[in-house]
């Protein structure tokens, strides 16, 4: 087979697509084009463990070096610069270009930048890439003794846990009500705004940050939109991402708040595709449309699009998402989108809580904070056709979600 795919983009969703179609026997061409030095990593380490220094460098990678020449997957380190669709091929910025058959764009998403005076300054960073990370890991080890986080989302909690647990005070600053307000139900953030407190976080919700101060060129603090002028010796922003779709825009496909694809992730363009953070796609049968940031979506996408070019099995993509985040002793694990949730049952014990959420009466998704079981459980409920709890059965005293599960399958 002389084919050749090109995928542009060597994260989770691009280098999941390589691997698969190799795994399911694809015998032609495999470009993998990413943008950032040295190999393939894992992205959620970079908030947890190895900020800690709890997990060695050589663990991000997803494979060694040699993986990739034994796999006779060809990795080129260069930006993607243009797509000539006519031509199909891709511009690389080293002046190359790399002729495709057909195209994957896993382009993921970047860093929204703080919109204020100062934010470029030396002392404020974010947290997108092993880049990133290193950096902060050396900051946050020559003597820093207070944090301010600019952003209660997932990657800014994720940051404060550590900054916490390396002993630094921690302020968290964030313009909307709550923690993780765009992602979690309210009791969700009410339990971790609680957590985090007990452990000595601060937090100023409601609140929105209008400079950071700065003097001999290196970030001092912030001051707020309130007017408090607030010290750190280290700012960390994360006040979410922006989908990586500037090379697709150009290239005149379908873009909006992402890369437009169908069901089966192809482009308006039948020989482009698109995974993962870059991507908005159809959400199961609803007929919605969304992006989410997740690997578990990455990869997904990435497992049906290999099976769609080396086994010509053409599937819609309606895998259930789920989605994690470790913060300190708490872990948070989400299955399906609580977005426009309207009914929200809780069932809690000593060990942590679950959220039962619920859109116009129909279970949707299910929040769990320490209560591995009920995860499992969510996501073979809501993968499955069968029955589903209504918030009724789910409200009652004696609600235990993994027999529920595993009698509406019985
Ligand atoms: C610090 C951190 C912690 C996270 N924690 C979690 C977690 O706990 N659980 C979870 O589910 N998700 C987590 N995520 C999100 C998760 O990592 C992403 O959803 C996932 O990486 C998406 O995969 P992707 O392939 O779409 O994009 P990425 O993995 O971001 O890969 C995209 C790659 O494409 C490259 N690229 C972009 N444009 C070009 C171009 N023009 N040419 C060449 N290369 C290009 C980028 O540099 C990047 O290397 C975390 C993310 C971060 C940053």
């Amino acid at each position: 087979m002389n084919e050749r795919i090109v995928i542009v983009g060597a994260g989770h969703g691009g280098f999941q697509l390589a691997a698969s179609l190799r795994q399911s026997g694809y015998a032609g061409a495999v470009i993998l084009v990413g943008d950032e030095p040295g190999l393939p990593y894992q992205r959620p380490p970079l908030s947890k463990a190895y900020l800690l220094d709890k997990l060695p460098l050589s663990e991000l990678f997803f494979r060694p070096e040699d993986f990739f020449s034994e796999s006779g997957i060809q990795r080129v380190t260069a930006t993607a610069i243009d797509i000539d669709r006519k031509k199909r091929r891709v511009l690389l910025d080293r002046g190359e270009a790399v002729e495709y058959d057909r195209l994957v764009l896993a382009t993921g998403a970047r860093r929204r930048r703080l919109p204020v005076e100062g934010a470029d300054v030396d002392g404020v960073h974010g947290l997108a890439t092993l880049a990133d990370a290193d950096k902060l890991k050396s900051a946050l080890r020559v003597g820093c003794q207070n944090a301010i986080i600019i952003g209660a989302g997932f990657i800014g909690l994720e940051f404060a846990s550590v900054a916490n647990l390396l002993g630094l005070e921690v302020t968290v600053v964030d313009a909307a009500s709550r923690a993780m307000a765009r992602a979690v139900s309210p009791a969700v953030s009410a339990f971790f705004e609680a957590h985090h407190s007990r452990q000595g976080m601060k937090f100023r919700f409601g609140e929105g940050v209008a400079s950071i101060i700065g003097s001999g060129g290196r970030a001092k603090g912030v001051e707020t939109s309130s007017g408090q002028l607030l010290s750190a010796d280290i700012i960390v922003t994360g006040i979410g991402v922006v989908p990586n779709d500037r090379l697709a825009r150009a290239a005149g496909l379908e873009v909006e708040n992402g890369i437009i694809v169908d069901a089966q992730l192809t482009t308006s363009d039948p020989n482009i595709f698109a995974i993962g953070d870059c991507c908005n796609f159809l959400l199961g049968s609803s007929g919605a449309r969304c992006r989410l940031e997740s690997v578990q979506n990455a990869t997904d996408q990435a497992r049906l699009l290999a099976a769609r070019f080396a086994k010509d099995q053409f599937a819609q993509y309606d895998a259930v998402p789920w989605f994690w985040s470790d913060q300190g002793s708490l872990k948070l694990q989400i299955a399906g989108v609580s977005a426009g949730c309207d009914e929200f049952v809780q069932v809690q014990d000593v060990k942590g809580l679950s959220v039962l959420c619920f859109r116009h009466g129909v279970l949707a998704a299910v929040e769990s904070i320490n209560r591995p079981a009920d995860h499992m459980a969510a996501r073979r409920l809501l993968a499955s056709t069968g029955r589903r709890p209504t918030s009724v059965e789910a409200g009652l005293k004696d609600f235990d979600l993994k027999r529920f599960t595993i009698e509406a399958a019985a």
